[in-house]
């Protein structure tokens, strides 16, 4: 255990040059401190990056058919090690243990489609203008990419980086959310363990410094980054006087619009699921329903019926509904948000308050559904990224979907109704990326794009045959003969 503290730099494990480290601590008892991790800083981002340089050429030459065996041997031992993973998320992250087997089921999806796509990673053949003369394209992978990923799937989200950015022929510095490190250390334990040659996949753990000294760094050709708005922001001007390849994965304020014909059970069930599953902590998380005015009050009688009834708790007790969220700031942020929405005129239905009661010392927010929220105030407006709901009213088709687009973000939606041509003309002019229609407005498969629109996205999504337009470049070739 106590090598994985360190970053992994060249097929070894190091401690950070900084000499410095930060707890990793459980946010369900927060008296249970999982290891003291490294705190790196630039220095410790340029020896990662001079190995990833250093592995690329012999990496690239493999191919990626070759390529792949490496992944499908990581997979092999992340399956046997899943209780080990599982545990280890929900001990650093907080999620349930079953939403932890979840991710990991996830991340090995992932693993497998990668895996599967390095028999079609090619290019077409195209007419030549000129006699005697073959003209084709093909993909070039970009070089050293920087990974920087967020704390609520400690485990998925890095392996969607980690995945492609092997398989395409890239080599790799990953650089994990600080509050989730040894999942991340874990990950990389498993490919090294995979035989993956040294330098292919580098660690440095940290924040901040090591995030900006890898989007800084000259050889670093492209940064997939999965956070919050304001830090892609500042990491796309940051790269923009280099024309860095970004691959942005944002935020998000998502929508379900529950029409006046809707099943109302059906909606209750799924509006749960995804407001509350994870705490919340999902950027696909349902956080405003747009309810007629025709249902909403029966439709709120239901929600708070359901959610009242949640049990808050640790995500290694099988009784927990509801697992903690990840820190104090986040808990913090959560309630002082529920306030600021009752002065703006929303009532609150249920929660609204941490739980405490026979808890152990953690970050407990009890589910909250907030009711008559006004469309533009600022909790149905900014992502709030915790167990809180805020239900809003419509009135008719038209304006549903005029307050669900009033946001900056575009993650996901979700429509209720049994009206087939509403249901077309709501995929039609809903602004996001993934759309639900009579279903939970979360989850993902590994064939699909993980697509945002207008702020919650920039450059080629993630998951799917898309995600090789940003590991790769084209290149187009004329051969005469
Ligand atoms: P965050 O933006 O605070 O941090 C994300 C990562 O960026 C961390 O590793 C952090 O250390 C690093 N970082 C911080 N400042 C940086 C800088 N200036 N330059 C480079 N790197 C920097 O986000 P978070 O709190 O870890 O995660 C929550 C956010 O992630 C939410 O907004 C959520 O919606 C979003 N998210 C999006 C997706 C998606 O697929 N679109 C998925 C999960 C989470």
């Amino acid at each position: 255990m106590s090598e994985l503290l360190g970053n992994h730099v060249g097929g070894r494990w190091v401690p950070a040059e900084t000499g410095l480290t930060r707890p990793d601590v459980n946010p369900a008892d927060t008296r249970d401190v999982l290891g003291e991790f490294a705190e790196s800083g630039g220095v410790d981002v340029e020896a990662a990056v001079d190995a990833a340089r250093a592995a690329r050429a012999d990496w690239h030459g493999l191919g990626p058919i070759r390529r792949a065996e490496f992944l499908r041997e990581a997979g092999r031992l992340i399956s046997a090690r899943a209780a080990e993973f599982a545990e280890t998320i929900t001990r650093e992250q907080g999620k349930l243990l079953s939403e932890a087997r979840g991710e990991v089921r996830r991340a090995l999806e992932v693993l497998d489609f990668t895996a599967g796509e390095s028999r079609r990673l090619g290019g077409v053949t195209a007419p030549a203008e000129d006699p005697r003369t073959w003209a084709f394209t093909f993909r070039r992978p970009i070089g050293v990419v920087g990974l920087i990923t967020p704390w609520n799937f400690p485990l998925a989200i890095p392996m969607w980086k980690v995945a492609p950015a092997l398989l395409s022929g890239c080599t790799a510095v990953l650089k994990p959310s600080p509050l989730t490190p040894l999942t991340a250390a874990l990950l990389v334990r498993a490919f090294a363990d995979a035989g993956l040659p040294p330098g292919v996949l580098n660690l440095v753990q940290g924040d901040r410094p090591v995030g900006e000294a890898l989007v800084a760094h000259q050889a670093v050709a492209g940064i997939s980054f999965t956070g919050s708005v304001p830090v892609g922001t500042a990491i796309q001007r940051a790269g923009a006087h280099r024309l860095l390849k970004t691959q942005l994965e944002l935020g998000g304020k998502n929508a379900v619009v529950v029409l006046d014909d809707a099943d109302l059970e059906q909606a209750t069930d799924a509006i749960v699921r995804g407001a509350f599953g994870q705490a919340g902590q999902r950027c696909s998380a349902t956080s405003r329903v747009v309810a007629d005015v025709r249902v909403v009050d029966e439709l709120v009688d239901r929600l708070v019926e359901r959610v009242a009834a949640l049990r808050v708790g640790p995500g290694t007790d099988p009784g927990s509904d509801v697992c903690p969220v990840v820190n104090d700031d986040r808990m913090r942020a959560c309630l002082d948000a529920v306030h600021r929405a009752e002065d703006s005129g929303a009532v609150v239905a249920c929660g609204g308050a941490a739980a405490t009661d026979g808890l152990p010392p953690g970050h407990y927010v009890r589910p909250t559904v907030l009711r008559d929220v006004p469309w533009d105030a600022e909790i149905a407006q900014e992502e709030i990224f915790g167990p809180v709901l805020s239900v809003i009213d419509s009135d008719g088709f038209d304006d549903a979907l005029r307050i669900a687009n009033s946001v900056r973000y575009g993650m996901s939606g979700a429509v209720f109704t049994r009206d087939p041509a509403r249901i077309f003309e709501a995929l039609d002019r809903f602004e996001a990326g993934m759309l639900h229609v009579n279903r939970p407005g979360v989850g993902a498969y590994a064939h699909l794009p993980h697509v945002g629109a207008k702020q919650s996205q920039h450059g080629p999504p993630e998951c799917s045959p898309q995600v090789w337009d940003f590991y790769t470049e084209w290149r187009s070739a004329c051969i005469a003969y």
